[in-house]
């Protein structure tokens, strides 16, 4: 048994249901778990092995991110697809990805986990949906490097049936057949999900999108995950393109897609959501249908911007993604959130603005609510030790501290989070990234992203390069 003590906070937010602020608080951890949160001064009977000195720091629950494709790591800027909206952006992309191997996904991983744990997410999802012929085992290669970092992860199977040839988008070799995606999707329930409280690794299953996967895929997916007690997740409605698909091919708008085929429940977390009609967002809230706000990416790709507001209001569970870094160009997740308190307010009535607290909730509550966790997102006894402390003595946050938690989401932040702790694990000090060599692995991750990209330009004669003429 060890115990970790934080003291003298210059302020604690531990996110819990009365929206506490304790300034100078402190919080005990033993082992795994939280086992006491209180204001200061410590009382004298606490005993730690370890002690936290948090004075000038900010002390929150570690956030969740719900939507991310880490192997897109190696396809950040690239020239090519700089101004391309999302089914053009896909297209050409999956011409580069289909070069993927174990050993690009591994340096992708380790770099996307890192920059994720370096500004302040301690728990995160991937979607990988992509599987070149003979590649299966790239979750296991995702779950192997988010052990070695120390983050807690839900990596999702994804999947794509419905090629080319099929009158889907991707091209055929990156699809594999429903019976070889299901035997996968099973194995890897049985090999890492892991349904204990506290659990590091849980499994969701994931098919892509509806202009990827068939129509028995998506069903036979629905059952699967509610017989083994697993989360379902894909992408919804994040462009009109993708409306009009639905509707010329299946005669209904997205949600109703989904609604027919058992879609949307408390079980149910879907990214993007851009294009919901008011009726859509009281359904989501009414079935408990969670949704991954990504606006970078959603802005990036020209997609549109989520109904968020109107969703809380509904009490809809909304969390917060990076998305995949080929349409965010970074993981970085404090920028996400300065992202959503920004984005919802060209236009607006100041009132139907998001604040600083709505997108931390959305960031650490919200994104638990959506992977279907009530063990992560508050620093309450009993729960994950997964613990971040943000240092104020910066220049970004100088001028910025009357409201020291709003400070983190108003204010620039060019500085990495100073101290993480996922499940009672020191994993970044200082600033660093423990037992990360960052300048062997950005050489590396640069070095497999260039290989992709010349392979990409020699198969396809398209120059990756250069930006398309305009
Ligand atoms: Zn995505």
């Amino acid at each position: 048994m060890s115990r970790t003590l934080i003291h003298d906070a210059l302020l604690l937010a531990p996110m819990d249901d009365a929206r506490t602020r304790i300034p100078g608080g402190f919080v005990l951890l033993e082992d795994d778990r939280v086992l006491e949160v209180g204001p200061g001064p410590v009382p004298a009977t606490v005993e730690a092995d370890r002690r936290i000195d948090a004075r000038g720091k900010v002390v929150l629950p570690g956030f969740v991110n719900t939507h991310h494709h880490l192997p897109q790591v190696l396809t950040r800027n690239v020239p090519r697809v700089q101004e391309s909206a999302l089914f053009e952006w896909l297209t050409e992309l999956y011409e580069v990805w289909r070069g993927w191997d174990q050993d690009a996904v591994d340096a992708a991983s380790r770099v996307g986990l890192g920059e994720l744990l370096l500004t302040g997410c301690t728990t995160t999802t991937d979607h990988l949906y992509l599987f070149p012929r003979g590649q299966e085992r790239f979750i296991d290669a995702e779950i192997a490097a988010a052990r070695d970092l120390g983050i807690r992860f839900h990596p999702t199977r994804g999947s794509m049936s419905l090629g080319k040839s099929q009158g889907g988008l991707p091209p055929d070799e990156v699809c594999q057949d429903e019976p070889t995606i299901l035997a996968d999707c099973l194995r890897l329930i049985r090999e890492h999900h892991d349904p204990k409280p506290r659990a590091m690794t849980r499994i969701a299953l994931a098919p892509c999108a509806p202009f990827s996967v068939s129509d028995d895929l998506m069903r036979l997916t629905a059952e699967m995950a509610r017989t083994h007690g697993v989360r379902l997740h894909t992408h919804m409605a994040e462009t009109s393109d993708e409306e009009r698909y639905c509707l010329e091919v299946y005669g209904c708008r997205p949600v109703e897609y989904l609604r027919r085929r058992s879609w949307l429940g408390d079980d149910v977390w879907l990214a993007h959501c851009v294009h919901l009609s008011p009726d859509e967002v009281a359904l989501f809230a009414e079935t408990g249908t969670g949704v991954a706000h990504c606006p970078s990416s959603n802005f990036r790709l020209g997609s549109g911007l989520a109904p968020v507001r109107a969703l809380l209001d509904a009490g809809a569970p909304v969390g917060l993604g990076v998305d995949g870094s080929a349409s965010n160009d970074t993981s970085n997740m404090l920028g996400e959130l300065r992202q959503a308190l920004l984005a919802h307010r060209p236009g607006k009535d100041p009132a139907r603005w998001l604040t600083a607290e709505d997108v931390v909730w959305m960031a650490t509550r919200g994104g638990a609510r959506c992977l279907g966790r009530d063990d992560v997102g508050s620093l309450e006894p009993g729960k994950a030790a997964d613990v971040i402390l943000v240092d104020t003595r910066r220049l970004s946050y100088a001028g910025a501290l009357s409201d020291p938690l709003a400070a983190l989401v108003f204010s620039p932040f060019p500085e990495p989070v100073d101290t993480v702790i996922v499940n009672g694990r020191v994993v970044v000090e200082g600033g660093e990234l423990r037992g990360v060599d960052v300048p062997v692995l950005v050489e590396r991750a640069e070095r497999i992203s260039q290989a992709l990209l010349r392979a990409a330009t020699a198969r396809t004669g398209r120059d990756y390069f250069r930006p398309k003429a305009r």
